[in-house]
């Protein structure tokens, strides 16, 4: 089975009204495990529907989302967000990584909203904060550390209930290129040693061609690139 599976995806907005609007017109799109995908898409493509819709956090208006080969079909708001909390990381432009919680916190709480003990949240916390070169940096807070440590802990935060699928938009896009080039090695590595399949929406056409594949989002359906 593929990780994500997008079938026949259309979704629009303010339907009925005049400013109707078809963002997303019969997307398919399959990731299969340890595969990373770049999205690369003109600014109001429908990137974020597109996202979103793949991390459960809304519904498309027809077509079929599975997800690590659950069908998530007719699936009730609680089920989708448990396997959203289980199967799914994302990873953001700006991290939103809670302010007054440590690095540490930040990695550990998601793993107690996904049923796990505290004691085995922490250690793997310690563990991805260890990989990601931040075990000195555990107990700071976001406001404490860098632009390219920041966007590091939001990484072990997406990683943090072990992940099929990671979403991120722009997980790069305000960092500067050296501290990019780093952020985004990390993320390779993470993804290679985990297998985890990938779906990474970027401008940067270097960090894209890095990637197993790239695929274009236009006029409301995914193409390669
Ligand atoms: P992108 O992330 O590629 O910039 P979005 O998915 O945010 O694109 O939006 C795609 C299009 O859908 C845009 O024209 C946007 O204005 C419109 N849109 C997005 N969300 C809504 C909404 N909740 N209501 C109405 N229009 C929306
Ligand atoms: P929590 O476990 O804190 O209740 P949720 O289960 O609501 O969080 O969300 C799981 C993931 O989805 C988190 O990474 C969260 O940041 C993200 N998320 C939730 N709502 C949205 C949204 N409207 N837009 C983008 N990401 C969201």
């Amino acid at each position: 089975d593929p990780v994500l599976r997008l079938d026949g995806l259309a979704k629009g907005y303010l339907q009925g009204t005049p400013g109707a609007v078809e963002v997303l017109r019969g997307v398919d799109l399959a990731l299969t495990a340890g595969e990373t995908v770049a999205l690369v898409a003109p600014s109001g493509a429908g990137k974020s529907t597109l996202l979103h819709i793949a991390g459960l956090l809304d519904t498309p208006d027809v077509g079929r989302v599975e997800i690590a080969g659950q069908d998530m079909a007719g699936r009730s708001d609680r089920a989708r967000t448990a396997v959203r909390r289980r199967d799914v990381g994302f990873i953001y432009q700006f991290h939103h990584l809670l302010p007054e919680f440590s690095a540490a916190e930040n990695v550990i709480l998601p793993q107690l909203a996904n049923g796990a003990g505290r004691r085995a949240a922490a250690a793997r916390a310690a563990d991805l904060l260890a990989r990601v070169g931040l075990s000195a940096r555990a107990d700071h807070r976001p406001a404490e550390l860098s632009g390219g440590e920041q966007q590091r802990v939001a990484f072990c935060r997406a990683m943090a209930n072990g992940p099929k699928l990671l979403l991120a938009d722009e997980p790069t896009g305000n960092l500067d290129p050296e501290t990019s080039d780093r952020v985004f090695e990390v993320l390779m590595a993470l993804v290679a040693e985990t297998g985890l399949a990938a779906l990474i929406a970027t401008h940067n056409m270097e960090l894209a061609s890095r990637m197993d594949r790239v695929v274009r989002l236009e006029a409301g359906l995914v193409r390669p690139a």
